[in-house]
C-alpha cells in the first residue's frame, strides 16, 4: 500500500480512538465559519461578541492549563533524562543524531518551500490585496517586531544564554531555559551519587506533572473546539480564495513533508513502522493543530511517545530540545512567505539571495517561540536586506499576520510530528524503542 495511504489510515485510527477531539476540531471549524458569516452580516450584533467571549475563555483556559505544566515538566524530564544517560558517549550519540536528522528535514523543508514558491508564484498580482488587508493597528505591532528583530544575529544568539536563569524561568523563554537546564543536568550527572536526592525529587515532579497532563487532556475536546472556532471565526475562509495560490503552495509543501519526507526518514534510518507510529502520535498532532503551539503540546507528545514505547531517556532529551529548536514547517512557511512578498512587490531575487533566504529561514525558525504566531515574528530576520522598502515590509508583514492563524495550525502540527519522528528514529537506532509497547493495543487506551 502507498505510504501516504498508510499514514491517512493511521491518522484515521488515531482519530477514531480520540473521536471526541476530532469531533471538537470539526465542530469548531463549522461553528467558526458560521460565526464569521454571522458577524459579517450583523456587525453590530452583540450575540457574536458574547459567544466569542465564552469560547475564547474556554480556549484560553485550556491553553493556560497546559502551559502551567510545561516548565516543571521540561525541567524534571531533562534532569532525569540526562542523569540517566550518564556517560558522555551516549549523550554525544544522541546529540549528533538529533542534529543530523533535524538538519536533514529542515533542508528538505526549505528546498521544497523554495521550489513550490518559484513554481507556483503565489505573490503575482496580489499587491493591492495586501495593502487592503493589512490593518493599521497590526502595522504598529509589526513595526515594533521588525525593530526588535533588527539586532545583529550575534546579539540574538547571545541573548539565548540566560544571565539570570530565574528570570528566564519566570518569563517562560524556552531556549534560555533549556540551555540552563541542560548545563545543570550534565553537571548533576557528573557529580556522582551525591545527586540522588535531587534526581529523586525531579522523578517525583515528573510523575506528578504527567498525572496533571492526563487530567488536563480530559478537557482537550472542548478546548480544541473553542480554540478552533475562535480562530476560524475571526479569520473566515474567504481569504483562502483571494490568495489561494499562497495557501496552495504552503499546504502542498506541508503535505509533501508529512507524507513523503518524514516517512522516508523513518524508512531509511530506522525500522519504525510508519503507520503505527503516526497512529501513536495522532492525539498530539490534533492538539498541536488546535493549540497552534508546539510548547503547549510538548507534555502530550512526551506522553504519547513514552506510553507507546520510546524510552524516557530519549524522550526527555530529544523532545524538549526538538520542540524548542526544530521548526521545519515554520522554516518552509517562512521561505514561501518571503518569496510571496518579494513577488507581490515585484522584487527580483537572485539565486544567491534565495540561498540566503533558505539558510536564514532555518536559523530564524529555530529561534522562534513555539507559540501561536511565533514563526511570524522571526520572519523579519529573513526579510531584511531583500530590497523591500520599510513601508512594504510593515505592510507585507501585517498582511501575513492577518491571514496566519490557519497556516499556523498546520505548521504546528507538522513541527510536533517531526519532533516525534526524529525521537522515534533515534530511539530505534539506540535500542531505546520497545516495539512490544508500540504494537500493543493496551498502550493506546491511556492518555486521552
Ligand atoms: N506556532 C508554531 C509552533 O508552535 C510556531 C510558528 O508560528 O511557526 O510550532
Amino acid at each position: 500500500m502507498k505510504l501516504h495511504m498508510q499514514i491517512l489510515i493511521a491518522l484515521g485510527l488515531g482519530i477514531k480512538r480520540n473521536g471526541h477531539i476530532f469531533l471538537g476540531l470539526i465542530a469548531g471549524i463549522v461553528l467558526g465559519i458560521v460565526m464569521h458569516a454571522f458577524h459579517s452580516a450583523h456587525e453590530t450584533s452583540s450575540v457574536y461578541n458574547i459567544i466569542y467571549g465564552v469560547l475564547n475563555f474556554i480556549g484560553q483556559a485550556f491553553i493556560r492549563l497546559i502551559q502551567m505544566v510545561i516548565i516543571p515538566l521540561v525541567f524534571s524530564a531533562i534532569v532525569i533524562g540526562i542523569s540517566s544517560i550518564g556517560d558522555n558517549k551516549q549523550l554525544g550519540a544522541f546529540g549528533i543524531k538529533m542534529v543530523t536528522y533535524y538538519t536533514i528535514i529542515s533542508i528538505a523543508a526549505v528546498v521544497i518551500g523554495t521550489t513550490l514558491a518559484l513554481a507556483i508564484h503565489p505573490g503575482d498580482g496580489v499587491q493591492s490585496f495586501i495593502s487592503e488587508k493589512s490593518a493599521a493597528a497590526t502595522q504598529q505591532i509589526v513595526s515594533q517586531a521588525i525593530a526588535d528583530q533588527k539586532g545583529h544575529l550575534s546579539e540574538i544568539f547571545i541573548n539565548l544564554i540566560p544571565a539570570n536563569p530565574m528570570e528566564a524561568l519566570a518569563t517562560g523563554e524556552m531556549i534560555p531555559i533549556i540551555i540552563f537546564i541542560m548545563i545543570f543536568a550534565i553537571a548533576l550527572a557528573k557529580v556522582g551519587e551525591i545527586n540522588r536526592p535531587v534526581v529523586s525529587f525531579f522523578e517525583s515532579v515528573f510523575a506528578a506533572t504527567m498525572k496533571v497532563t492526563d487530567g488536563i487532556m480530559y478537557l482537550a475536546a472542548p478546548g480544541i473546539f473553542a480554540l478552533t472556532a475562535t480562530a476560524i471565526s475571526s479569520f473566515g475562509l474567504s481569504v483562502f480564495t483571494s490568495i489561494s495560490k499562497y495557501f496552495l503552495a504552503i499546504l502542498v509543501g506541508f503535505a509533501i513533508q508529512l507524507f513523503i519526507v518524514y516517512p522516508i526518514l523513518m524508512k531509511v534510518f530506522s525500522k519504525v513502522p510508519v503507520r503505527l507510529f503516526f497512529a501513536a502520535i495522532a492525539e498530539a498532532m490534533m492538539v498541536g493543530f488546535g493549540t497552534a503551539s508546539s510548547s503547549a503540546t510538548l507534555p502530550l507528545v512526551i506522553a504519547c511517545c513514552e506510553k507507546r514505547g520510546i524510552s524516557h531517556k530519549v524522550c526527555s532529551f530529544v523532545l524538549p530540545l526538538g520542540v524548542t529548536l526544530n521548526f521545519d514547517a515554520t522554516a518552509m512557511f517562512q521561505v514561501i512567505a518571503v518569496l510571496f512578498l518579494t513577488q507581490a512587490y515585484g522584487i527580483t531575487v537572485e539565486p544567491l539571495q534565495i540561498l540566503q533566504i533558505a539558510v536564514l529561514a532555518i536559523v530564524a525558525s529555530s529561534t522562534c517561540a513555539g507559540i501561536p504566531g511565533g514563526g511570524i515574528i522571526t520572519i523579519a530576520l529573513v526579510l531584511n536586506g531583500l530590497g523591500l522598502t520599510p513601508t512594504q515590509m510593515v505592510e507585507g508583514f501585517a498582511f501575513l499576520f492577518a491571514v496566519d492563524r490557519i497556516v499556523d495550525m498546520f505548521r504546528t502540527m507538522l513541527n510536533i510530528t517531526s519532533d516525534a519522528v526524529v525521537t522515534a528514529v533515534i530511539a530505534d537506532n539506540e535500542n531505546e524503542l520497545n516495539y512490544d509497547m508500540l504494537t500493543n493495543v493496551e498502550s493506546y487506551k491511556d492518555i486521552i
